[in-house]
């Protein structure tokens, strides 16, 4: 027997606390977590290429056949998929099993044109509620444990996606969806939630209402949030995090790829571990795809590893982050993302700079006289984009005070962001308030035809 080195220490007593809930899988070695990778993209590209003919095409156009692949660098030949592919291919088209023998089908309502439709076998829900699990439980929950779910229930994977994996944590899960809020708060104190499930902003609307019927929630037994579907700020969470009185995680995914559970916080609150033995995760530089060294930020592709119904080879998801592969405190050996700052299709140019609502919001957040509440209403000015920020004042504060805060706003955003903006102070609740994803940005522009 060879010595035991510390980290072996560490990561045995980790396992035997109970630190993760497959603690195998958790902290594999990379050189093995990148060997079971290999297995999977070869097995993922087979799939893709003998079952759904866009891939196939496209697959032999790039000389990227499945006897083709042979290191994870081939990745790099593979062709991207993009999301006007799946509305190309309406409803069934990417579907690598015939439609019959799906377990479940998802779609998510675009703003425009046909809605994205995903579908999933017995397996891949399987695994979607495994990674779900995983997810809940490195972000503190643990069987047992009563988990309010508000995400919306329905063709949206949030509700479903939640719901399972706390099932499959051996969870006790009250179904709520979002909505009724008042009724959140009393079943929330009444059942004794110990994990929320929500958006952030839906969480803080719930936190909002509870102040409203006089309950205090940080006095009660909720201590891990479980929070995602729409890009949020560190403020925000500390925010969250105060008025609720928990630990609030980020939680990360995409209908495209799986759902929630793609990645996810774990307490250490570091960055979102992307699930390496189920995705491959490229960062690549927006403009020409080619990829960026870690810690700089580019576009978020994805490729699935072990989804049957329906695979996804490099899918672009527009989303801007950045990866590490450094060490994480927990022990966790799978890659994390740093927060996403925001998706490209979000992000506004505002006289050449280039700026995502969350950073507006990382401003807003915590100023004092302003609630955690704000719309940016984008207009145009001949050729310009212009931007007024909607904020609301927080309650208790004098109408004769908003001129003042206004100006201070302008000032804070300035100096933050280095964009000019109006900025207008509304009365508390006049913001309206998010059930879901929260509606951020209010596009008055001329649509382009
Ligand atoms: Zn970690």
């Amino acid at each position: 027997m060879g010595a035991v080195t510390m980290e072996q220490l560490g990561r045995l007593g980790s396992a035997q606390t109970g630190a993760y809930l497959h603690p195998d899988i958790e902290t594999l070695p990379r050189e093995r977590l990148a060997a079971l990778q290999l297995e999977r993209l070869q097995d993922t590209v087979a799939n893709a290429w003998a079952h759904v003919p866009l891939h196939r095409r496209r697959l032999d156009a790039a000389g990227a056949r499945p006897g083709e692949i042979r290191s994870l660098d081939d990745l790099q030949r593979l062709p991207f998929t993009l999301k006007t592919d799946l509305r190309d291919e309406y409803p069934f088209g990417l579907f690598a099993r015939p439609v019959e023998q799906l377990a479940r089908l998802h779609a998510s309502s675009g703003t425009t044109g046909k809605p994205t439709v995903v579908g999933y076998t017995g397996p891949d829900l399987s695994n979607w509620a495994d990674l779900m699990a995983r997810s809940m439980y490195g972000a503190g929950a643990r069987p047992g444990d009563v988990v309010h779910n508000a995400y919306g229930y329905g063709l949206f994977t949030g509700g479903l996606g939640a719901h399972y994996g706390a099932e499959r944590l051996g969870a006790v899960v009250v179904p709520m969806s979002g909505g009724a809020t008042e009724r959140q708060v009393t079943l929330i104190m009444d059942f004794k939630a110990r994990v929320l499930c929500a958006t952030p902003s839906y969480a803080l609307a719930i936190a909002e209402v509870a102040e409203q019927q006089g309950v205090d929630l940080r006095r009660s037994s909720l201590r891990v949030g479980v929070f995602g579907a729409e890009p949020w700020s560190q403020a925000m969470r500390s925010e969250i995090e105060q008025r609720l009185g928990l630990k609030a995680v980020d939680i990360y995914g995409l209908s495209e790829i799986l759902g929630p559970g793609v990645a996810c916080e774990c307490e250490a609150q570091a960055g979102l571990h992307g699930w390496e033995d189920h995705f491959l995760f490229e960062v690549l530089d927006p403009e020409t795809q080619a990829p960026v060294p870690e810690g700089v930020a580019g576009e978020l592709v994805i490729t699935t590893l072990t989804k049957q119904a329906l695979p996804m080879l490099r899918y672009r998801t527009r989303d801007i982050t950045r990866w590490t592969t450094e060490r994480c405190a927990c022990g966790r050996t799978h890659g994390r993302i740093l927060r996403i700052a925001g998706r490209s299709d979000d992000m506004l140019i505002i006289r050449g700079v280039n700026v995502y609502p969350s950073q507006v919001e990382a401003v807003l957040v915590g100023q004092p006289d302003i609630a955690p509440h704000y719309q940016l209403v984008v207009g145009r000015e001949g050729h310009l984009d212009h931007v007024t920020v909607e904020v609301e004042a927080a309650p208790g504060v004098a109408d004769d005070r908003f001129d003042a805060i206004a100006h201070g706003v302008v000032r804070h955003i300035k100096s933050m962001i280095g964009i000019t903006t109006d900025v207008v102070v509304k009365r508390p609740g006049e913001i309206p308030r998010s059930q879901g994803k929260a509606v951020r940005v209010r596009d008055l522009r001329p649509k382009e035809v």
